[in-house]
């Protein structure tokens, strides 16, 4: 089955993408991340994905739908995918039905992470990345053992670049702008759970964990 993990920039898609997945038993796909990694290989669209990033705007729908359906097409997303960070634009979400439609698949579940804009501009501040692995850290909340050092692979953790305050904001703007119209169009075609994000990271985990769907 495909799902969704929905919600504005900080409000945890990335913290709880490994867990929901696994319990689903399919792919994370983030284009967040994907673009990233496009841009440390420079490649040309990573150098094309910077110019829209370093804004806090979107890449274009055309390059990011392509993008995705690529990665649709490998052999392990047969079985569905776990979407993180798409889709972003209501050109997108309609592109997205679209696809699935034609090859009989839909999207089984989108979780709606809720939290207020206050506690995310808080939270991206914070907000530490792995350049290894992109494991996420929070500087105050969930610091690594070592400071600067990733748990898990031993990488350098620092703030992204498009995590500072200016784009931060712009990054909010967009999402107020082109990002929540798309929750509409969930609604009308997916089953959509509001998810209160504000918490610890287990406590919110559980409440994502208990609206999955079972088997
Ligand atoms: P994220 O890691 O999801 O916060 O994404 C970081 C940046 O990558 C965004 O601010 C956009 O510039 C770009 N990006 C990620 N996903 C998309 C998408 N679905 N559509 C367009 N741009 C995207």
């Amino acid at each position: 089955m495909n799902a969704v993990l929905f919600g504005p920039p900080g409000s945890g898609k990335g913290t709880h993408a490994k867990s929901v997945a696994a319990a689903l038993g399919i792919p994370h796909v983030a284009t967040g991340d994907i673009f990233r990694r496009h841009l440390k290989e420079g490649t040309a669209l990573g150098q094309l994905a910077r110019s829209y990033m370093d804004k806090g705007q979107l890449v274009p729908d055309s390059v990011t739908c392509d993008l995705v359906a690529s990665r649709l097409e490998e052999p392990d997303a047969g079985g569905g995918v776990l979407f993180d960070g798409f889709p972003r634009s209501v050109a997108q979400v309609e592109w997205l039905l679209g696809w699935l439609a034609a090859r009989g698949g839909s999207i089984g579940v989108v979780v709606n992470l809720l939290v207020p804009d206050a506690e995310i501009v808080q939270r991206i501040a914070g907000r530490r990345a792995c350049l290894g692995c992109g494991a996420t850290y929070h500087a105050r909340a969930n610091p690594p053992a070592l400071a600067g050092r990733c748990d898990r692979c031993g990488g350098d953790v620092v703030q992204r670049a498009d995590d500072g305050e200016e784009i931060v904001r712009e990054r909010l703007a967009t999402y107020a702008r082109e990002t929540a119209p798309v929750l509409a169009v969930l609604r009308g075609a997916a089953h959509v759970v509001d998810v209160d994000g504000v918490g610890g990271i287990e406590a919110v985990q559980a409440r994502v964990h208990a609206v999955l769907p079972r088997g």
